[in-house]
């Protein structure tokens, strides 16, 4: 459902990701994991084309993102549109949460099936309701983000990214801002999301959640897939020094 081939990303000088490929087909949970600054919000970032890749190529459900090079030398999507519909198919669940503040929950959970996926409100209010009952927030419907604690904020940033009914789920950190005590609560949701089947990239420092849900586990190195495997592998047996002493750590 999402394959990288041979992916480059760097800034200025600095070469951030070197050639990574990987694929996730549906129902796999794969997780990045790797030391801050090894590259995996930019892996991510370039899937949603919040990053352009300066080279490889990204299929999103079999779809390739076309890319081209500009008068100025710098990779651009061909199509605005097409990265428009690659990216409804992503759900994406940030460290941060980025609810939008001036809007209760169900209005966050409906802006973008109503106002750009052009969906019948009733239909996108039921869905919403239907996800915030999934994730436990259906009496704070009406709230709004600021009166909500960090976890509950989280989990209505995960049935937002629902809202759109995507093939993907990408997830960054998402419970790394949290209160310990919020965190159970978050990945709580995800180990549902997983167990019914959704796909999903997740870059998570929570080593032992990442090895209990995932079905592959890719650990990055300055910009570079240093081990992949099952989780069995990459925590217990890496074959890669670095990878046993990030694990081990
Ligand atoms: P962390 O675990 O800290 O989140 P990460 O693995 O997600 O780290 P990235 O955020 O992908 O790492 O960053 C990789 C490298 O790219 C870092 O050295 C970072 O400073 C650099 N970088 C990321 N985004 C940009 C940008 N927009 N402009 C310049 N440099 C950037
Ligand atoms: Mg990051």
């Amino acid at each position: 459902i999402v394959a990288v081939e041979n992916l480059r990303k760097r800034f200025d000088s600095q070469v951030v990701l070197d050639g990574v490929s990987f694929a996730a087909s549906a129902g796999e949970v794969v997780s990045l994991i790797g030391a801050s600054g090894s590259g995996k919000s930019t892996l991510l970032r370039c899937l949603n084309l919040l990053e352009v890749p300066d080279d490889g190529r990204v299929l999103i459900a079999g779809e390739e993102i076309a890319l081209r090079t500009d008068k100025r030398g710098r990779r651009a999507p061909v199509d605005p549109r097409q990265v428009d519909r690659l990216r409804s198919r992503l759900g994406m669940v940030f460290q941060n949460f980025n609810l939008w503040p001036h809007m209760t929950v169900l209005e966050n959970l409906i802006e973008v099936p109503v106002r750009v996926l052009r969906q019948p409100r009733a239909e996108a209010v039921a869905l919403a309701e239907a996800l915030l009952e999934k994730v436990g927030m259906a009496d704070k419907r009406q709230a709004y983000p600021a009166f909500l604690s960090g976890g509950q904020q989280q989990r209505v940033a995960i049935a937002r990214a629902l809202a759109t009914r995507p093939a993907v789920m990408l997830f960054d950190e998402p419970t790394s801002a949290l209160d310990p005590e919020r965190v159970g609560e978050v990945l709580r949701v995800i180990r549902q999301l997983a167990e019914e089947g959704c796909t999903m990239l997740l870059v998570t420092h929570e080593m032992a959640f990442a090895r209990e849900v995932s079905s592959k586990v890719l650990f990055l190195h300055q910009g570079r897939i240093e081990e992949a495997g099952s989780p069995e592998q990459v925590f217990a047996a890496p074959r890669s020094e670095r990878c046993r002493q990030f694990v081990n750590a």
